[in-house]
């Protein structure tokens, strides 16, 4: 079964499933509880097609390796987006199985028992329960150390506003690191609420340049990469991990790619997975707007330019980020069919990435 024909329906039972079991095992019984996840068909069995299954063992090493996991695929919005009637948002809002979270990567250790996010969504809620499985939690409360530290793109509302949750009248983590650029760190340093995060030391800024990179667990590196981006309060990057098996870009957010200093497919040499802004599909979605206001890169632009990379086969393109709007939303519908046809993906999640 190709993965993203997979059924809204077994999604959520997929998810159902990870998060009960993961309720109930350790960090021990990780690679039980994969094996056994993976045979029902439930976890990233779509995943062994396309993205291969992250808690899969490391030949090298003997035990599971470092793997991305993907806990939101949708624009800042959300899907159903905020008061949105459209036919996607009003599906979505009466079938939960057809909802999608907003644009979000966790980066794990399951050896370790370690999580990362990138990105603080609004959606952070349910995604903290979605990495659950890995590592060891308290029974019976608050969990003050619920992940291993987030990496931040930027600061618009989708990427950031789930930050706030660490805070006093949620979590009230202690000293959770939080990479971001100098620019972004000084934002949060000289606003609310994030200051209160900094003064209480409930998250402590970890400023990289963008272009730096820095270890982000046993054997994986994070690159920032500039990212050209609408930068109000903040700079953008996007995140390159590299990891013993695999290397995976994650650019969820940005102006065209016509503003790039670099022609994409030169940024994606040697890179094997590459999860890029898939917010708009095509101009045919914004009618009565002028295409050259539109900053974001549509993905049929993207097929154009990556086309020749796809087929060669040395990267793999999964689109996230995708606005309520988007019709390759649709898993039936022509427009995916035909990204498929010619080798991309819409992110799908619960999807898993070994690095
Ligand atoms: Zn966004
Ligand atoms: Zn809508
Ligand atoms: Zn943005």
């Amino acid at each position: 079964m190709k993965w993203a024909h997979v059924e809204d329906d077994n999604r959520e039972g997929r998810d159902r499933i990870g998060l009960f079991l993961g309720a109930l095992l350790t960090r021990l019984s990780l690679a039980v509880l994969v094996t056994a996840v993976c045979f029902a068909g439930s976890c990233s069995g779509d995943g062994r097609q396309n993205g291969r299954s992250g808690g899969e063992k490391d030949a090298a090493s003997g035990s599971p390796g470092a793997f991305v996991r993907v806990l939101g695929t949708v624009q800042d919005g959300g899907l159903p987006h905020a008061a949105c009637t459209c036919s996607h948002c009003e599906a979505a809002r009466h079938d939960p199985a057809r909802r999608r979270w907003v644009a979000c990567l966790a980066v794990c250790f399951p050896s370790e028992g370690r999580a990362l996010l990138i990105d603080a969504t609004p959606d952070i809620r349910t995604q903290l329960d979605q990495v659950r499985d890995v590592g060891q939690h308290p029974n019976g409360r608050t969990d003050r150390h619920p992940v291993d530290g987030v990496l931040l793109t930027h600061a618009h509302i989708g990427h950031l506003i789930g930050l706030g949750f660490f805070g006093f009248e949620a979590v009230h983590t202690k000293d959770l690191p939080v990479f971001c650029t100098p620019r972004m760190a000084m934002f949060l340093r000289s606003n609310g609420p994030w200051d209160l995060l900094v003064q209480r030391r409930e998250i402590v800024l970890r400023e990289q340049q963008p272009g730096a990179s820095f270890p982000v667990g046993p054997g994986v590196t994070a690159t920032s990469l500039a990212v050209p981006h609408r930068d109000e309060h903040s700079d953008t990057v996007g995140y390159l991990l590299r990891g013993p098996r695999a290397s995976l870009l994650y650019v969820p957010d940005t102006d065209s790619w016509r503003a790039w200093t670099r022609p994409l497919p030169q940024v994606l040499e040697g890179v094997d997975v590459a999860i890029l802004d898939g917010t708009f599909y095509s101009a045919n979605e914004l009618p009565g707007r002028d295409i050259s206001e539109v900053r974001h890169p549509l993905m049929t632009e993207t097929m154009t330019l990556l086309g020749p990379l796809v087929r060669s086969g040395r990267t793999r393109v999964f689109f996230t980020h995708l606005n309520h709007s988007n019709p390759a939303l649709d898993a039936r519908g022509k427009e995916i069919r035909a990204m498929e046809g010619h080798g991309f993906h819409v992110l799908e999640e619960g999807q898993e990435f070994a690095l």
